[in-house]
């Protein structure tokens, strides 16, 4: 049993194929969608949590690839660069997990990474660019 999170990118020309749909019925992986930018005509980034069967995740990676998409490892959810954070705490209302939590009365923000979900929305809410995605290289 295998069970990884993985960031797709989609060439435009494959952004409308059932990939999702093929990894379920001809891999029988379970799919766990974790965040999805898929625009018709343009490039797409799916961010998923695949499981199941070893030789059938390795057959439905190469399957992927083999497709023309780019698979990545997403190997460390999210980090919190502390140097670079204000304390502001625009992260924590956001945050629909739990995982960033602004302490009170010291009003300091703090990062619980195994709550996290990588739903990214920190990144877009942090105005200091304090919270990042950490991605491996292609698999
Ligand atoms: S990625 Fe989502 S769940 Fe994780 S800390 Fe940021 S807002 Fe919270
Ligand atoms: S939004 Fe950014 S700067 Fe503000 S508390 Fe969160 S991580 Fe720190």
């Amino acid at each position: 049993m295998v069970k990884q999170k993985l960031v797709l990118r989609f060439p435009s020309s494959l952004v409308e194929q059932p990939v999702i749909y093929n990894l379920i019925k001809n891999f029988d992986l379970m799919v766990n969608i974790l965040r999805a930018d898929i625009n018709p005509k343009k490039e797409g980034r799916l961010m998923m949590e695949l499981s199941g069967d070893e030789s059938n995740f390795r057959r439905a990676l190469e399957w992927l690839q083999k497709k023309g998409l780019e698979v990545m490892q997403l190997k460390q959810q999210i980090i919190w660069q502390e140097d670079r954070c204000t304390h502001c705490g625009a992260c924590s209302v956001i945050c629909p997990s739990g995982a960033l939590v602004l302490n009170r009365p010291e009003m300091t923000i703090r990062f619980m990474e195994e709550k996290c979900v990588v739903c990214e929305l920190c990144l877009r809410a942090c105005p200091a660019r304090a919270m990042e995605t950490l991605l491996d290289s292609a698999i």
